[in-house]
């Protein structure tokens, strides 16, 4: 399983496959992408291997100023096309992928519903997004929205997040499933490990538990999830290749 985030001016979707087969390694049976510019969002993504994926699915056809990327090992609903991640809530603006396990899903699924919040999925991930869309009708912006739903979230979750209405950026977040910063000269990276991102930058900033970030093409700035503080953290050059 992995996940593989980019915002710049380079080919997104070409660093996104390129990115995804360097994370193969980690083992997966499914695979996705997101990609996004001003006006439109994008999802393509089924059960299978990435070449097949990116040939049947023209994963190099996407276009825009921002994707991201997984490969899944399902442990929550079987290996399908539906169940493949992205995942996204009602309104289809909030996309996210999602490594590791959210153990209370049942109970926050069960309270979604009851709130109206209708499923395509039988992951535990899709109840991320909702979450997110629900405590967005309580919060001054998107990012408190974010902080506020995952509190809730126990378990282990590694994310990339993109939300329609604010294209100038990326959210990637850390808990108990690797994350990793790869900052390059107007243009940020984010994945589950270094070879992901390693062609392109050698300076990488990684994510500790309890800890998001919000990166855009020329800044990147890492915060707690309880309080919201900012944190500050050491650049590390990457030695081998
Ligand atoms: N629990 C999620 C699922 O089954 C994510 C699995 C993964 O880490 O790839 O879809």
């Amino acid at each position: 399983c992995g996940i593989i985030g980019y915002i710049g001016d380079r080919n997104v979707a070409e660093v996104i496959v390129k990115g995804l087969k360097r994370l193969e390694y980690r083992g997966y049976d499914s695979a996705g992408i997101v990609t996004a510019d001003r006006e439109t969002v994008e999802i393509r993504k089924g059960a299978g291997r990435i070449d097949n994926l990116a040939e049947r699915l023209g994963f190099l056809a996407m276009d825009g100023n921002r994707g991201i990327g997984h490969t899944r090992w399902a442990t929550h609903g079987v290996p399908n096309d539906i169940n493949a991640h992205p995942h996204k809530d009602c309104t289809g603006r909030i996309v996210l992928v999602h490594n590791g396990i959210i153990e209370n899903f049942v109970e926050l699924k069960g309270e979604l519903l009851k709130r109206g919040h209708r499923f395509e999925s039988d992951t535990d991930t899709e109840v991320i997004a909702h979450l997110i869309e629900e405590e967005l009708k309580n919060s001054e912006n998107f990012e408190e929205a974010l902080r506020r739903a995952l509190k809730r979230l126990k378990g282990s979750f590694a994310l990339a997040i993109v939300y329609a209405d604010e294209p100038d950026r990326l959210y990637v977040v850390r808990n108990e499933s690797p994350l990793v910063l790869g900052i390059g000269k107007g243009e940020m990276f984010a994945a589950s490990d270094v070879p992901a991102f390693l062609e392109y930058t050698k300076e990488a900033v990684f994510l500790d538990d309890g800890e998001y970030a919000v990166i855009t093409k020329n800044s990147y700035v890492v915060k707690r999830i309880n309080t919201g503080e900012i944190v500050e953290k050491p650049v590390h050059k990457i030695t081998w290749t």
